[in-house]
């Protein structure tokens, strides 16, 4: 059997996150390791889709909804204005392969869309 996703391991309250909003379908909460003054994850609690695509193909209304909980997210802990980033694979900085938006508001000062 494979071992769950760390993002699985949250939604089960088996390791502790900060949590900032939960649905039956999405969970969000703060990244560990902010590279922004907000920086929030939003995750569906299924593990079936690895990256955007296969969500995207799979599920397209579970990614509408990532969207939009990003947007009240944004709006709810920043000024409603926000980047969107999914990484897609290792050599894009994925790390977790369970699909995940990140969130990344409240004054983005370099308008880079890559790190360094
Ligand atoms: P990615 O590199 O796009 O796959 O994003 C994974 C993100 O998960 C990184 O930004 C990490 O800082 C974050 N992360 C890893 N472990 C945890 C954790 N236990 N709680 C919150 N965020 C985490």
């Amino acid at each position: 059997m494979d071992a769950m996703s760390i993002f699985t391991a949250i939604i089960a309250r088996e390791i502790p996150a900060d949590i900032v909003f939960e649905s039956d379908t999405i969970i969000a909460f703060r990244d560990i390791a902010p590279r922004a003054p907000i920086h929030l994850l939003v995750v569906p609690k299924t593990e079936e889709y690895a990256n955007v695509v296969e969500l995207a193909a799979g599920d397209p209304a579970l990614l509408a909804e990532i969207v939009s909980v990003a947007k009240d997210l944004a709006r709810e802990h920043a000024d409603g204005e926000f980047r969107l980033i999914f990484n897609t694979g290792a050599n894009a900085g994925q790390s977790v392969f369970h699909v995940h938006a990140h969130v990344l508001a409240g004054g983005l000062s370099e308008g880079s869309l890559g790190e360094e």
